[in-house]
């Protein structure tokens, strides 16, 4: 996930490998991360027993009881179809227009602003308390679970415990069977009910154990953090999670801009005042925010969509270090209140790369004396400014996009 740090980063023309996921699987950032690898092992009876007796004087030195441990745990088996899935989180490359497609579809929209109603006064209370607009929290919402519509049916310690036994991601899955052991202890929720998706992101809005422990709360008063099924609860800690890791109230996430003939293509984070001054206007016909400072960001190029982007939009990829996903609930959480979809066509001709042509490029930009490191895929500063040198010298536009369109124009001898 290196590109997206990067684009994060230098967010200009990020020529980013969209890392997307199916819908619903978690999303938080370390799961993120755990997508990229594949656990290569399976794991048998033995071995699990093994690894419970191996974890159990961890998980005791951090407050699980014996009888916690035990009753959780005692007779539980390793699952392999959850070793399966993660062989199947392989990286793939989906256009990004496919993924917003998707991610903004009419019955999602329809079913969030039906769920905006029917949450109104919940959603009043949220945004007093913590400051975050209902737009993103909606928007997480409907990304994450179409809205509480699957919130995931394999057996959270199960599938847990099968990932920490095989070692899969080091010690991160044993220290989150350990949080979720701490808050089976804690009675947020019954042990029949202690469900989400098989690489253990649990509830309304896909929290890892470890989310649970640092974000959720108790929204309702009565004594239990349930993000499985009180909406009020599962709400009200997203927004924690986002003021927590830095949400501003009343700033924009962004918005779609339009981009000026002669303009220079290497600008690139500015106050919103100084866009406006280059020419740079709202897609959508408003006028800038008078405060705050943006970055400009092509998601497929500079022949796509651009977008001011700030630094509520970088909160939002703490969820999900992706800017598709970003994206997705962003402009999920606007148009449910009746934001227009985007008016800039995307450049369907001129897909992202996939691994192997990105390192391709690379190879191809090697050979005309470029210097752009190891050609390992990842698109950073160096390709991207290779590109854009690359791009100026064949009387393209230099917005060092690493598509298929530059990987042709390289290629051809
Ligand atoms: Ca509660």
């Amino acid at each position: 996930m290196n590109q997206m740090n990067m684009s994060r980063l230098t967010p200009l023309f990020a020529a980013i490998a969209l890392v997307l996921f199916t819908s619903g699987l978690p999303s938080d950032v370390a799961m993120a991360k755990a997508k990229t690898e594949t656990a290569k092992q399976s794991v048998g009876a033995t071995g699990f027993k093994g690894f419970l007796d191996r974890l159990w004087p961890v998980a005791r030195a951090r407050g699980v009881t014996r009888d916690t441990f035990s009753a959780a745990l005692s007779s539980l088996t390793p699952d392999q179809d959850v070793i399966d899935l993660t062989k199947k989180q392989s990286e793939f490359v989906k256009p990004i227009w496919e993924y917003l497609a998707s991610a903004t579809s009419p019955n999602r929209l329809e079913r969030g602003a039906k769920m905006a109603g029917v949450n109104q006064s919940t959603l009043d209370a949220i945004e007093q308390r913590y400051g975050v607009e209902r737009s993103v929290i909606l928007g997480v919402w409907g990304m994450e679970t179409n809205f509480g519509g699957y919130t995931g049916g394999k057996d959270i310690l199960r599938s847990l415990a099968t990932l920490a036994s095989v070692g899969y991601r080091g010690t991160y899955f044993r220290d989150e069977l350990i949080g979720a052991l701490l808050i089976l202890q804690q009675r947020h929720v019954a042990r029949v009910d202690f469900k989400g998706s098989w690489a253990g992101a649990m509830g309304q809005t896909q929290f890892m154990p470890s989310s649970f422990q640092k974000f959720a709360v108790d929204f309702d008063g009565d004594g239990k953090k349930d993000i499985w099924t009180n909406v009020p609860d599962a709400l009200a800690s997203t927004a924690n999670y986002l003021k927590q890791n830095g949400w501003q109230n009343g700033l924009p996430w962004g918005f779609e801009v339009t981009i000026p003939h002669g303009f220079d293509y290497r600008l690139h984070r500015l106050v919103f005042e100084e866009w406006a001054s280059r020419g740079v206007r709202r897609a959508d016909g408003q006028s800038m925010p008078r405060r705050g400072e943006a970055n400009l960001f092509f998601p497929a190029g500079a022949d796509g969509p651009a977008f001011l982007v700030t630094d509520n939009y970088d909160v939002i990829k703490r969820y999900n270090n992706s800017d598709a996903y970003a994206l997705g609930v962003a402009l999920l959480g606007d148009r449910i209140f009746g934001a227009a979809s985007i008016r800039a066509a995307w450049p369907v001709d001129d897909p992202i790369l996939g691994l192997q042509q990105r390192i391709e490029l690379q190879q191809a930009l090697t050979t005309l004396g470029y210097d752009v490191g190891e050609p390992n895929g990842r698109i950073g500063t160096l390709t991207r400014e290779a590109i854009r040198d690359f791009q100026g010298k064949r009387g393209l536009r230099p917005d060092g996009y690493a598509g298929k369109r530059v990987l042709e124009a390289l290629q051809v001898k």
